[in-house]
């Protein structure tokens, strides 16, 4: 019967040109209405067609540069709405995007055409005091993690902002505030359950398909979707942290200093470099709209201790010093509102071993450059705890590097688009050639399989093996992919 035949055309977009019109004939799929009723009726959580009046506005990801149309968005809202979501997608031959918390810079979390298994429904976070470990769903934000254990006097290493996904996040690696103490994210990873590409549910850990449990300590979301990760936390509920600034001009000085001083202070002090522009408030006026080389701040370490460890910081003589005692979850959203969800990013990473003068030089000159208000470039120390794991122990290839740098173009107009993009861009190519080779993959846009192999450089051909075994016929592939053939 013709009703029966009613095809739902999974290609709402416009076709706007040859071009795309041949892309889109060989990624969209026409999919039987009983078919189609069939997965509606498997899922608890609701499923978003280019119909639905919400539509528009759940295929927006943190990233608003990132403009795709998926064919349908699944609001999973628990595990067997995740098996449900992989079976039909594995079956029906669907591209297939698995969404966290939305931030992935390259919008790794969304897709054209194809099925988003957006894992926003699946939230609880519960701490257990008995080995301070925490386990925490597929779906859950960092802020909803650190709200959680923070009551408990706890925390888990994780970024350095709160709306982040968990799930991204610590696939990636996860560095932040706490890296030279406590580590990475995945350096916290105790077990994860997950769903397969054949629908299957695991757990692992280090006694269950190890393999696996060691391939999503970096290797990103190609495994397998998480829906629940345990953490080890750690009795931490202050911290003394903050920014300090100094003026773009002396970023080659304070660069040097800060070289020679961060890895060789105590792993309770970590302090990220940047060069940035101070926006506006809350900053004092003097400050708005200037150009800095700064240092964010973050100690963990016995209170009464810290002011001798800072005086060579100090000495440094900073223009603008807001460092303070406060609770953990509060350095971890001091930068939230400079950056809501909306605006255009466009991002470079790499890692570094040193920061040379010619290094120094080039950021000095882009530093001074930068285009918009929130634009922005980082350096975050790998040194401490991160670096007593081995190169092989974890998919991360760099453990001996001393930086994961970024470099982030950001404006929330869309005319800056492609502004942000050159400015970043070349900085990353003037810098490209001083780095260790690769990128922490977090930090990365769409960027090429070379770029990816060279990330995860010598570990790369055991992830093929892991991605063989376990995801042959690349189920999950939008993410910095590992290539199974
Ligand atoms: C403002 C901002 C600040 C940031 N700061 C930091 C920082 O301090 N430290 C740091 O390490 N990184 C940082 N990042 C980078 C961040 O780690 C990545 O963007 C990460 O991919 C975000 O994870 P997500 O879950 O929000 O992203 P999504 O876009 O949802 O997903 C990213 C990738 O992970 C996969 N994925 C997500 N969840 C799961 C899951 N449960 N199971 C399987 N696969 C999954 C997706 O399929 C996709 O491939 C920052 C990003 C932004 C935008």
């Amino acid at each position: 019967m013709f009703d029966l035949k009613v095809v739902v055309l999974l290609l709402i977009r416009p076709i706007t040109s040859w071009k795309q019109k041949q892309n889109d004939m060989k990624s969209s799929k026409t999919i039987s209405t009983s078919s189609l009723d069939v997965f509606k009726s498997q899922l608890h959580g609701e499923l978003i067609l280019p119909d639905s009046p919400d539509y528009n506005e759940s295929r927006k990801v943190y990233n608003a540069m990132i403009n795709k149309h998926p064919g349908m968005i699944a609001m999973c809202v628990d595990v067997s709405d995740v098996v449900a979501c992989v079976n039909f997608a594995r079956e029906n031959s669907l591209l297939v995007a698995v969404r966290g918390g939305g931030h992935n810079g390259g919008g790794l979390g969304i897709c054209d055409d194809g099925l988003v298994i957006d894992l926003s429904g699946l939230k609880n976070v519960r701490v257990d005091t008995t080995d301070n470990t925490v386990r925490v769903a597929g779906g859950n934000l960092w802020g909803e993690v650190d709200h959680a254990t923070h009551a408990y006097g706890l925390a888990v290493p994780a970024g350095i902002i709160s709306t982040t996904g968990v799930g991204g996040l610590t696939l990636g690696g996860g560095v932040g505030h706490l890296t030279r103490k406590y580590g990475l994210t995945i350096d916290n990873l105790l077990e994860a359950d997950m769903v397969l590409a054949n629908g299957k549910i695991v757990t692992v850990n280090k006694d269950n398909n190890a393999d696996l449990f060691w391939a999503i300590h970096g290797g990103g979301g190609n495994f397998g979707i998480v829906t629940s990760f345990k953490f080890q936390a750690h009795p931490l509920s202050t911290v003394i942290g903050g920014p300090t600034l100094w003026p773009i001009e002396q970023t080659e000085e304070i660069m040097e200093w800060y070289h020679g001083f961060i890895h060789d202070a105590p792993e309770d002090l970590n302090g990220f470099i940047a060069t940035m522009v101070i926006p506006g408030p809350p900053f004092p006026e003097f400050l708005h709209k200037k150009k800095f080389c700064g240092i964010v701040w973050c100690y963990t370490g016995d209170a009464n201790k810290f002011e001798k460890l800072f005086q060579p910081v100090r000495d440094k003589k900073p223009v603008f010093e807001l460092v303070g005692e406060m609770p953990y979850p509060a350095i971890q959203t001091l930068f939230d509102g400079l950056l809501p969800p909306g605006l255009q990013f466009y991002w470079r990473g790499d890692f570094f071993n040193e920061l040379g003068p010619e290094v120094r030089k080039i950021h000095n000159k882009f530093g001074s450059a930068i285009p918009t208000l929130l634009s922005q470039m980082h350096m975050y120390p790998l040194s401490g705890a991160a670096s007593k794991v081995s190169n092989t122990d974890t998919p991360w290839a760099y453990r001996d590097a001393k930086y994961a740098g970024v470099i982030v173009g950001i404006d929330p107009d869309p005319t800056k688009a492609d502004e942000i993009t050159a400015w970043c861009k070349n900085y990353w190519e003037a810098l490209h050639p001083y780095s260790a080779g690769g990128s922490y993959s977090n930090f990365m846009m769409e960027e090429g399989q070379e770029r990816v192999q060279a990330s995860y450089k010598h570990n790369y051909a055991r992830l093929v093996e892991i991605k063989k075994k376990y995801d042959p016929d690349n189920l999950f592939r939008v993410n910095q992919n590992i290539k199974p053939k």
